[in-house]
């Protein structure tokens, strides 16, 4: 097994800075960018690269859409951040524009994707109990093995992930960890009537791409609807178009209760997140219980406005279904002993790495780096393939032959 991997000096130099004076919470493959457009991003030195991350799902609408683009610099030259201690003139028209666009009666905007996960939990709790008469401090909430909903302290509490969880304690109680794609465990949990929610992915994308069996999210949402449970989907990575459809709930025409957006939301301009629900719900939390400084600022709302539109108008999930059929196919028919599944919706796949070295899809990422396309392994032996929704046929060929042109590498 042998990739042959090139850096320059120049690449060094911006490696060995961020080595000394950054934290080495990430492993990131050794490429150095500066530049994207559309589904290409280029490093330093010049060279041309496909994206097949895009941002862990944030750059569905390609990098430095220019619609987006120019969206975000007009709102910087004219109000950018007023907290909400004041109105805004623009977070009225976002909020009516995400509930129509989701068709929910609210919209509470954050700004990362853990701090909408973060504001659903809170949300669940104050409905429980102020709604549902879960009496004070036994509020449960129902997650899924192998979840991945972020990185504060509360939420890798349920993480199943040791290396997510390690000297990070203690951890908040009040979850209850199941299997996912698991109707039955799901059942059995729901039995407990201090349980208040759900929390799931409709499809587990830091796990390595796991696709439930069809029909497990319809029947989740009906067992949290027949005892009075809320069915909370984080489509942080899902949602906005990746998987084929605008959510991937919509897949098995299933409305979550609550709902979690982020990454996209901004076409990889800035940090905005959101959640949305109905009123019975989002009119549980009043005035000083929750909120954040940058949260619904005005050049978010802006930007996700435009980064929206652009999705809906450019057609990305129609896009996303059919060059995500393709890349599927054409991966399958490369017939290569060391990929051992390859699965996904739309544009968020997975190829399964089969070999005896642990390290193979790491080695396997840097030959693809030679190669001019950058992906990077989830959990071992798993290679995420997500590139932007802009993606074309011709793209996706190439993209195919540089994927069957890098395993020999682990011959
Ligand atoms: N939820 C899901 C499903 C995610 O994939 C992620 C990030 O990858 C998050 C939440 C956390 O988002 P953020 O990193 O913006 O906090």
């Amino acid at each position: 097994m042998q990739s042959t991997i090139t850096i320059s000096e120049n690449i060094k130099y911006y490696l060995e800075l961020e080595e000394q004076c950054g934290a080495h919470n990430y492993r990131p493959i050794p490429v150095v960018l500066s530049r994207g457009e559309g589904v290409y991003v280029w490093d330093v030195d010049g060279n041309r690269y496909y994206d097949f991350l895009s941002g862990y799902s944030a750059v569905n609408q390609g990098h430095c859409h220019p619609k987006i683009v120019q969206s975000l610099i007009e709102q910087a030259k004219k109000l950018t951040l007023i907290s909400r201690a004041f109105h805004n003139d623009l977070l009225g028209e976002y909020a009516k524009f995400m509930t129509g666009f989701f068709g929910y009666d609210k919209v509470l905007p954050m700004n990362t994707g853990v701090e909408a996960v973060e504001t659903a939990i809170k949300l669940c709790r104050k409905w429980g109990y102020e709604v549902k008469g879960i009496p004070e401090g036994r509020a449960k909430i129902i997650v899924c093995e192998g979840n991945f909903h972020g990185r504060t302290s509360t939420v890798i509490s349920f993480s199943s992930d040791p290396l997510a969880r390690k000297n990070f304690g203690p951890y908040m109680p009040g979850f209850e960890v199941i299997p996912f794609n698991d109707i039955d465990a799901l059942a059995l949990a729901l039995a407990d009537k201090n349980v208040a929610g759900f929390l799931v992915e409709p499809i587990q994308g830091e796990a390595g791409v796991i696709v439930p069996a069809d029909g497990y999210l319809t029947k989740a949402k009906q067992l949290c609807e027949d005892s009075n449970i809320l069915f909370m989907a984080d489509e942080i990575q899902t949602g906005l178009a990746r998987t084929g459809k605008m959510l991937a709930c919509d897949h098995e025409n299933v409305r979550p209760d609550i709902l979690m957006l982020g990454k996209a939301l901004s076409g990889a301009m800035m940090p905005v997140s959101a959640v949305l629900a109905d009123d019975e719900i989002m009119m549980t939390i009043k005035p000083g219980e929750h909120g954040s400084t940058f949260g619904g600022n005005p050049l978010a709302c802006k930007v996700a406005m435009t980064a929206l539109q652009v999705l809906k108008d450019e057609k990305m999930a129609e896009n996303a279904a059919r060059m995500g059929e393709l890349l599927r196919e054409e991966l399958i028919k490369l017939h290569s002993p060391h990929i051992s599944i390859v699965r996904g919706k739309g544009l968020l796949n997975a190829i399964v790495i089969q070999h005896h070295n642990n390290d193979a899809a790491w080695e396997l990422c840097l030959q693809l780096k030679e190669n001019r396309l950058l992906a990077k392994p989830t959990h071992g032996d798993k290679i995420r393939l997500a590139p932007p929704l802009i993606i074309n046929k011709d793209q996706v060929m190439e993209c195919v032959n540089i994927i069957g042109n890098s395993l020999p590498c682990l011959d």
